[in-house]
């Protein structure tokens, strides 16, 4: 059967009927009976926090990414903070990234007093370009900081060049990312450094949590000492060696992941190949209902790249359409589809205008992130999507996006 509708329907926001009766939200986590019984066990053993559990989920996580280091955090905001802190990052220093991610991204450079520098987006996959990261290294960059938008890898191998080329790690915010490959290879282990959160709306959730992973030993070192206070050792490894001495060494946080939380991330793991391959044929699914829809564009995906799919993203052809972004997604969310917008630039919020105005003179305009952002419409995407659910979607947009289609008169 065709999803897509033949006649045009009254749209909800006209009073028509909505395609759902409830709201379809654009994301969210999904909770069995044996996560359930995984954090039980934990609440009832000896050690709530900094327990057995965090050595194992991070072992298993840095395995299944195919990375030699894991280090757990308690938010993904956290472990960006712990990888800016480990590639040095300090006063003075400049860290290149994206305008087109969540604000935490670049949060992460101005927690270590240093500098985000935005370079524009490719036009394709509104990832960081490398040609505009070229235009804004300098002796005081210290990090490139890209974003695998929508779970679509960076440009990793060409950033990773440039960075090295100048003495800067590569930081990959793969927050969006988990279980994308790159050129065979999944994000993890690619980069210096790759931060994964564990937000409820992500492919793995902790409730809130993060990770960091690398190759290299000495990183991984510097993470776990900056997310426990700067110390030295841990608390459960001096209990078992009988030992009352730590050293501060330097200054963390208290950015620890509890083993509850740990627990619950040890068993969404064991789920993690099949939700991803159920985003993958949701995004198959959407990919070829929508190729026929004139005002739409659809996510681009390079070669050699197999993407995570946390967002479904797309674009309006808004030169074809009677009406802008807003009105199109006040009519899909009438129609019950909890549609978002990912995401503002983040030049554009009040905090980063306000200080890039008393910085450097030159107006900051990044217009492919500028000109995306007009366009960008996040359709529900997440693992436990029904079949219903999938449909009702591409019912939705067809139906919406069919009725502000310019028409040719007489056609
Ligand atoms: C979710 C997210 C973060 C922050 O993760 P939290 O776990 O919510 O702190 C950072 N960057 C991007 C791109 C994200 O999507």
């Amino acid at each position: 059967m065709n999803p897509l509708p033949t006649k045009l329907e009254t749209l909800a926001i006209h009073g028509g009927v909505p395609v759902r009766a409830k709201l379809l939200p654009y994301g969210r986590q999904s909770i069995d009976a044996v996560d359930i019984q995984a954090v039980v066990e934990v609440l009832k053993s000896d050690w709530l926090t900094t327990g057995p559990k965090i050595g194992e989920f991070e072992e298993k996580f840095a395995e299944w990414v195919g990375a030699r280091h894991a280090v757990s955090f308690s938010s993904g905001t956290a472990a960006l903070h712990g990888a800016a802190f480990a590639a040095g990052l300090g006063p003075g220093d400049e860290a290149i990234t994206t305008p087109m991610t969540f604000c935490a991204t670049a949060n992460c450079v101005l927690y270590q007093g240093a500098t985000p520098v935005f370079a524009d987006v490719s036009p394709d996959t509104l990832n960081l370009d490398p040609g505009a990261v070229t235009r804004k290294l300098t002796s005081k960059t210290k990090a490139v900081i890209a974003v695998d938008y929508a779970g679509h890898p960076a440009a990793l191998d060409e950033l990773g060049r440039l960075a090295k080329e100048h003495g800067a790690l590569l930081i990959e915010d793969a927050c969006h990312a988990l279980g994308a490959e790159s050129r065979g290879k999944r994000v993890g282990g690619i980069a210096d450094m790759t931060a994964f959160s564990f937000h409820p709306v992500k492919h793995l959730t902790t409730g809130e949590g993060g990770m960091v992973t690398t190759n290299d030993a000495g990183l991984a070192e510097t993470l776990r000492r900056f997310r426990n206070h700067g110390i030295s050792s841990e608390a459960r490894e001096r209990q078992q060696a009988g030992q009352w001495f730590y050293e501060m060494v330097l200054l963390g946080f208290n950015y620890r992941l509890t083993d509850i939380a740990c627990a619950l991330g040890l068993s969404q793991l064991e789920r993690l190949d099949a939700n991803l391959a159920r985003r993958r044929e949701i995004a198959a699914q959407y990919n070829a209902a929508f190729a026929s829809l004139p005002g739409v564009t659809v996510p681009a995906v390079r070669e050699g790249v197999n993407p995570a799919w946390h967002l479904y993203p797309i674009r309006l052809k808004l030169e074809t359409l009677t009406a802008g972004r807003g009105e199109v997604f006040r009519a899909l969310r009438a129609e019950n589809l909890g549609v978002n917008v990912h995401y503002i630039p983040v030049h554009q919020h009040p905090y980063y205008r306000e200080l890039f105005q008393s910085g450097t003179s030159s107006r900051l305009s990044y217009p492919v992130a500028e000109d995306a952002y007009e366009r960008l419409i996040s359709l529900p995407m997440f693992h436990s999507m029904t079949a219903q659910d999938v449909e009702d979607v591409i019912h939705a947009v067809g139906k919406v996006l069919e009725h502000y289609e310019k028409r040719v008169v007489g056609r």
